[in-house]
């Protein structure tokens, strides 16, 4: 089984990652250094979950002490919303490589297809709560993220929570440079994205799984939430094959194709997590997993719902 996925640019993208959404600055270096010791060879991260300087700390520590070199990381970041003037997008950029104290990233996406007030405030909000948009078209932003290719600061550009009428939207863009390499969705048994990763998949854009446990951490989650890491049925198939339920819940994407990025702090979990190249899962045991879809979403940006590029108003 492939340990990596190949883009469109060619490069390839390790297909398990190490989360750091709502990783605390105070411990995100020390997961990064334990990751990458089990194993892991690529960094998922944003700018927005504020704390690119402890990742790249991590990252860098590992480099140091020889245990990695920089073209052996695949190290992937995130435009925030209020960057989507075209005349943010660099410095938005460039603010995140001098951050994590690097000069290019691997993968660089377009977080959400919303563009936010620019100014300070990363959640922007009215008085009904609702996030505040901005003028932007996410065409625009895009051609700005295709002069970052050009600039030499990322090597491959790609989106994050679009639909497929906006990736269709940037696939039909008069005077294309660069596809998305890769569209980071939600996905997990309880959100399958059948449609949306076949129709990415038959246009050469690589999916990656965010919160593929559920993000039980997520702070908006509401105790009558359904619960992956405790589903009595997936729990049955990862005793079958003497697993944990997380490893089976990683392992899913994996033979899908399917990059897959879980999020943990915890040294004994991060290395867990990376134990998921030594099993397989039948294709009846798959089809069961793609049997507990709800269309439940840990991350439905509700205060976006209004915003005229919010993305989970379509079927898909
Ligand atoms: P995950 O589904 O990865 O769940 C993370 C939670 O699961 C944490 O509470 C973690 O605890 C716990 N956990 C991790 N491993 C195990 C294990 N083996 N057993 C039991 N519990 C475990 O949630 P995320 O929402 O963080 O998603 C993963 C990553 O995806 C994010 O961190 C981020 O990088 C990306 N993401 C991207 C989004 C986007 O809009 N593009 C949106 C959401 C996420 P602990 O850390 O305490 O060990």
């Amino acid at each position: 089984m492939a340990t990596s996925v190949k883009l469109n640019t060619g490069a390839d993208m390790p297909i398990v990652g190490l989360g750091t959404w709502k990783s605390p600055p105070g411990k995100v270096a020390e997961a990064v250094k334990a990751a990458i010791a089990a194993g892991y060879r690529h960094i998922d991260g944003a700018a927005v979950y504020n704390n690119e300087t402890e990742v790249g700390e991590g990252i860098r520590a590992m480099i140091k002490d020889g245990v990695v070199k920089r073209e052996e990381l695949f190290v992937v970041s995130k435009l925030w919303c209020t960057f989507h003037e075209k005349a943010l997008v660099k410095e938005a950029c460039q603010k995140t490589l001098s951050d994590l104290k690097l000069d290019y990233l691997d993968l660089y996406l377009v977080h959400w297809p919303m563009g936010f007030k620019s100014g300070p405030d990363q959640f922007p909000l009215d008085s009904e709560g609702l996030t505040i948009g901005d003028d932007t078209n996410f065409l625009d932003t895009w051609e700005a993220m295709e002069e970052l290719v050009d600039a030499g600061l990322v090597k491959a550009i790609g989106i994050s929570n679009f639909n497929r009428e906006q990736i269709e939207a940037i696939l039909n863009k008069p005077g294309l440079k660069y596809k998305p390499a890769n569209n980071q969705i939600e996905c997990h048994p309880y959100l399958t994205q059948e449609k949306l990763i076949n129709y990415c998949q038959s246009k050469g854009i690589t999916v990656t799984a965010y919160s593929p446990l559920g993000s039980p951490d997520r702070p908006w989650a509401k105790p009558e939430d359904p619960s992956l890491l405790e589903d009595p049925n997936i729990k049955a198939i990862a005793e079958k094959h003497k697993k944990t339920t997380a490893q089976v819940l990683i392992r899913f994407h994996i033979q899908r194709k399917v990059i897959v990025i879980p999020k943990s702090i915890t040294p004994q979990r991060i290395q867990e997590n990376f134990q998921v190249f030594d099993f397989e899962m039948s294709e009846d045991d798959m089809k069961t997993i793609m049997g507990f879809n709800k269309n439940f979403r840990a991350c439905p940006m509700h205060w976006g719902v209004k915003h005229k590029d919010y993305p989970f108003n379509a079927e898909f």
